[in-house]
């Protein structure tokens, strides 16, 4: 099944995107990434535009079902990194900016893409703002998720090979606590300290978490008070919330929203909550998953491994409305980290995956 001129071709693909710099927000970049995938596919699907603020989303698609490829064009980059990280071959490796998280993963959908039939239904996806929280992209994703058999996320696989199958929900709270201000000296009993106060929430925070369900509550910046002598007026921290399951999303949510208040005169609010709910496998996409053991077992020989994850991706936002595989893209190394590269020896097996499970998907 290895076919030498697709590898060749997504070497090509790959090199071409990786040197488009394409960070979240630089509208012109991201619309060259797009440029690039519509002159590969324009005779494989219709080709639609949609401007967002974030950029151009592009979708390509060929009938009615069938499977979502999702990706995204831009990458955690600024401009310039280029100049000092450039595209690299060494061995089995390349190595650039964006080349595992996701270019990678977009020139595999693009091998597989023209390598199906064309009777074979499908939609990909690209959208310009996933490594910034996929604000503007959401309800396209979503859209395209409710009309699709099975989702396919081109994000990164795991060492071996492994694909994703739950991830973390994130939340993003911040806590604000309004005491009440006193000398510290003269009359501290008049004051109620914010920070006191906050001291308290860190601890109670610690016991929302549930180590076994794999609930994470991470204090990571806090700030408070005016000087030394003043019972402190003002506290807040900087929470990163993390949940595998639903339920405890909504209890985190529930319990977050009616906090308690240790010193009744302290003003308490978290404000924030979660961007994406968890990815957690369903029956349908733990029957998905085997096909994909069986498809790997035949390509590679070796077996593929289901992990969960702690960071979250658009595959977050579609599990609940179809199937979703997630990791299906390049394996490598150091996404968002200077080594980041891509194992050359898993494009092939990734690009056969990926096409037979559309071709599956694809059945009616
Ligand atoms: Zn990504």
């Amino acid at each position: 099944m290895a076919n030498l001129r697709a590898s060749d071709d997504m070497r090509q693909w790959l090199e071409t995107l990786v040197k488009i710099e394409s960070p979240s927000g630089h509208a012109e970049g991201i619309g060259q990434v797009m440029d690039v995938v519509a002159e590969v596919l324009g005779d494989k699907g219709a080709v639609s535009r949609i401007p967002t603020p974030a950029g151009p989303m592009m979708e390509i698609s060929r009938g009615q079902g069938g499977a979502l490829i999702l990706a995204h064009a831009d990458t955690v980059w600024p401009l310039g990194t280029l100049a000092e990280m450039p595209w690299r071959e060494q061995g089995d490796w390349v190595y650039g900016p964006g080349s595992l998280d996701m270019k990678g993963g977009i020139a595999i959908a693009m091998a597989a893409i023209r390598e199906i039939a064309d009777s074979v239904p499908y939609t990909f996806l690209i959208t310009p703002d996933e490594e910034v929280g996929s604000d503007d992209s959401r309800e396209a994703i979503e859209d395209a998720a409710r009309r699709s058999r099975l989702v396919l996320v081109l994000e990164s696989g795991m060492p071996g090979g492994a694909v994703k199958v739950g991830r973390a929900g994130v939340g993003d709270y911040r806590l604000h606590i309004r005491g009440v201000e006193s000398h510290a000296g003269l009359e501290p009993e008049k004051g109620a300290s914010a920070i006191k106060e906050l001291s308290h929430h860190i601890q109670w925070m610690e016991g929302l978490e549930n180590k076994v369900l794999g609930t994470t509550l991470n204090v990571g910046v806090v700030e408070g008070g005016t000087r030394s002598n003043v019972v402190a007026g003002k506290a807040w921290a900087h929470i990163d919330v993390r949940v595998t399951t639903r339920s405890e999303m909504e209890r985190i949510e529930a319990t977050l929203s009616a906090p308690p208040r240790f010193d009744a005169r302290c003003e308490v609010v978290y404000e924030g909550g979660f961007n994406r709910p968890p990815m957690e496998p369903t029956v349908d996409s733990q029957q998905w998953f085997h096909e994909a053991s069986h498809i790997w077992r035949q390509a590679t020989g070796q077996e593929l491994a289901g992990v969960r994850v702690g960071g979250a991706s658009d595959g977050n936002l579609t599990a609940l409305l179809a199937p979703t595989m997630d990791g299906l893209g390049p394996v490598g190394q150091g996404a968002h980290a200077r080594n980041e590269g891509v194992d050359w020896r898993y494009m092939e097996p990734r690009r056969q995956l990926v096409q037979e499970l559309l071709i599956r998907a694809g059945r009616s």
